[in-house]
């Protein structure tokens, strides 16, 4: 077998599709605009957790076995990954556990009882309710290059700055064409289903308070993610496909996550801005004839759960494809 795969996309759904094939013998050629650290997947916060993503009975599956992979590469110091204790808060009332919580058991996860995610120093006050569950986090600035490396090492290639007007596109000789293209689908795909879901972070330095996730969905959204080498302060999820920071928006992330960290807030390092690719219809996954008889395998509209849906989602494009 020496199928000719083509992937549109380097991000992380396009990356660990490629690692997926190329390590299994496949000849694979990633083209994208954008890669890596430069692609929506660049300015995720990046944690494990189903969010802003449907189907749930096809994306719980994904994300458990998206888990079990990130936990085992958490045992690597140098891909980026780590397990952390995240704890999710609510402002008003009590907090409910995802469905997933108690229907799925995922190994070395153990949900703690919300006293404990209330003890958290500096944080009771601005919180009603929460409880804590340990989950892998991707260190963007690491793990896309980790990713791209593991790629090429199996032999697989990258082309950089290609903007494809049409799937068909794609030179004849792949005979295998794996969308992986975000939002960027929309008009690949021609997918009006797809919508931009704005998200903005702000960079800073590493906060001495913290060393767990702190994530609170009530409006306005925030969290604080602690990474290897800066922190994480977020954010925002609106429809929108303005790719430039709003100075007015970090400044706005950056009060709310100092005041529920009590701490004055930090020098910013860099703002940036990802488009969630959501789906109305729910993640894109399946197999089209192209008008010229090849196969396309698209998989996008990952929304809030790129990584989260990862690998999961790259063994089924594997299936698909074999
Ligand atoms: C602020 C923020 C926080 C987030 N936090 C999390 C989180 O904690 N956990 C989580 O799991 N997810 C999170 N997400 C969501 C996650 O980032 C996305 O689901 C994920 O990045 C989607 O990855 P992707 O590879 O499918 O698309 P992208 O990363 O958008 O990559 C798309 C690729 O396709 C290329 N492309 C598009 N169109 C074309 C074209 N016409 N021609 C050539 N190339 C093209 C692009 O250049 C790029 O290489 C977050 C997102 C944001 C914005």
């Amino acid at each position: 077998m020496n199928r000719q795969v083509a992937i549109i996309g380097a991000g992380v759904s396009g990356l660990t599709c490629g690692i997926v094939f190329a390590e299994r013998g496949y000849s694979v050629k990633v083209s994208a605009e954008k890669v890596g650290t430069e692609t929506t997947s660049g300015a995720a916060g990046a944690l494990w957790f189903p969010y802003d993503a449907e189907p749930a009975g096809k994306v719980i599956p994904w994300a458990l076995a998206t888990y079990k992979v990130l936990a085992d590469l958490a045992k690597d110091r140098n891909c980026g990954v780590s397990m952390i204790e995240l704890r999710q808060y609510c402002r008003t009332g009590k907090i409910e556990l995802p469905g997933w919580a108690s229907r799925f058991v995922i190994p070395d996860a153990a949900f703690v009882s919300s006293s404990r995610a209330e003890k958290s120093p500096g944080i009771s006050a601005a919180f009603s309710d929460g409880f804590a569950v340990r989950v892998p986090l991707t260190d963007t600035t690491i793990y896309l290059d980790y990713l791209i490396d593991r790629f090429q090492k199996a032999g697989g290639e990258i082309e950089s700055g290609v903007r494809l007007e049409k799937l068909e596109d794609v030179r004849p000789n792949f005979d295998l064409v794996i969308n992986c293209a975000g939002i960027g689908a929309r008009e690949l795909a021609r997918d009006p289903d797809l919508e931009p879901h704005r998200g903005q972070v702000t960079i800073v330095p590493r906060v001495a308070r913290t060393d767990c996730a702190i994530v609170c969905d009530d409006d306005p959204l925030m969290y604080v993610i602690p990474r290897t080498n800066d922190c994480v302060f977020g954010g925002t999820n609106d429809v929108s496909d303005d790719w430039s920071p709003d100075p007015k928006t970090t400044d706005s992330i950056l009060a709310e996550c100092s005041r529920v960290l009590e701490i004055e807030p930090p020098r910013v390092l860099r703002a940036r801005v990802g488009l969630r690719p959501f789906r109305k219809s729910g993640v894109r996954l399946e197999k089209q004839k192209l008008g010229d008889g090849r196969t396309v395998i698209h998989n996008y509209g990952h929304g809030g759960s790129g990584f989260t849906l990862s690998w999961g989602c790259a063994s089924e494009v594997l299936a698909l494809a074999s």
